[in-house]
């Protein structure tokens, strides 16, 4: 078929997500999923999919157009993209926001090197809300830029609990302050610090015998991910997190107060989300359509959601678009 071929490297949340968003198109398929586990543990929702075990990925160079990588960003992307990106046209959702122009370089110079195309940290934030900070920002020069996440479970900071030691299991949920959004959405343009605009909850299953004190320290003194901000920890059993927790709800909002003349021109974006791995894996599905075109037309090296125009991502044609969409 002349469907895009997609493969899956990682089949967490968000690879088990990308297994259904692919289904939700019409011009790619799945070719494979590759896992660093046995491949024949992995449970597959979809009956026929090929798990294959990622030391085989080599033999899928020429059967694949676009890999989207699916592992952690905390420690599976940064050996992971540079290390595919040598083989396959790669899209990614790598999330440490302040690692991400060293995350790039590094991308960038293999995919340059081995002629493939790289779309790093597409997602919602990254991503879609990137691009509408930008945008924002761009339109109304004169204002700010808010952003606000969840209420919900934020996956790149459970995922780096989880690596936590001594953690056996854990979520994350980020909650964003209902008065700081109210004063916001005023356009009074207030000045709030991180830690007054959300707080970071975290429900921790233990080892046995962790050492709990530390396990909570840790946490909350991780840089990037918890250090700024008002976090608290609790520990629960792993039935109540199965019972409580189980769901990956999330969401948010970008605002900019900007204004012209006498008058405040408000900016909103928002998403709300019953599943972030399906909602951000169908993020990068979309892209993977892009990626697949800039290769094609040999816009090699690593590309952010500012160097791809939309149109590169939607299935129509240009002249569709012009004439059905503006
Ligand atoms: P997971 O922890 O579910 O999966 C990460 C990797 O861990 C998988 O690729 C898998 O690799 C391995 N793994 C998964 N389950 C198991 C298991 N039961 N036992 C052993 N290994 C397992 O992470 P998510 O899929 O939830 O999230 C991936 C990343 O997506 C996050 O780190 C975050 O950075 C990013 N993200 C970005 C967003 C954005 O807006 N930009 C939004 C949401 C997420 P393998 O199959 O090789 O074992």
């Amino acid at each position: 078929s002349d469907k895009i071929k997609l493969g899956i490297i990682g089949y967490g949340n968000l690879g088990k997500g990308a297994v259904e968003a692919i289904k939700n198109t019409n011009d790619m398929e799945l070719v494979a999923i590759f896992t660093r586990r046995d491949p024949s543990t992995l449970q597959i929702s979809e009956p026929g999919i090929k798990a294959a075990h990622i030391d085989e990925v080599e033999d899928y160079q020429d059967k694949i157009d676009v890999m989207l990588l699916c592992g952690g960003s905390a420690t599976d992307l940064p050996e992971q993209t540079p290390q595919f990106a040598k083989l396959f046209n790669t899209v990614d959702s790598y999330d440490t926001h302040a690692k991400i122009p060293e995350y790039y370089q590094s991308v960038n110079e293999v995919a340059e090197n081995s002629n493939t195309t790289a779309v790093i940290s597409v997602g919602w934030d990254p991503g879609l809300f990137s691009i509408n900070r930008v945008m924002a920002e761009a339109i109304l020069p004169s204002g700010e830029n808010y952003t606000f996440w969840g209420k919900g479970l934020s996956q790149g900071h459970s995922d780096a609990v989880r690596r936590v030691n001594g953690v056996k299991n854990g979520v994350q949920y980020t909650i964003p302050s209902e008065d700081a959004i109210e004063k916001v959405r005023s356009g009074s343009n207030p000045e709030l610090s991180t830690s007054e605009k959300h707080n970071r909850v975290c429900y921790i299953v233990p080892e046995d015998g962790a050492d709990k004190a530390a396990i909570e320290n840790e946490i909350k003194t991780m840089p990037n991910y918890f250090a700024d901000y008002n976090t608290e920890v609790h520990f629960i059993t792993e039935e109540e997190l199965k019972r409580d927790h189980s769901k990956a709800p999330h969401g948010g909002f970008v605002i900019r107060g900007g204004n012209t003349g006498d008058n405040n021109q408000i900016y909103e974006f928002s998403l709300k989300l019953d599943s972030n791995p399906e909602f951000t894996a169908s993020v990068l599905v979309a892209y993977a359509r892009a990626a697949h075109r800039l290769s094609e037309e040999k816009q090699f090296g690593a590309k952010t959601v500012y160097d791809i125009a939309p149109g590169y991502i939607s299935p129509l044609s240009a002249a569709d678009l012009r004439k059905n969409y503006l």
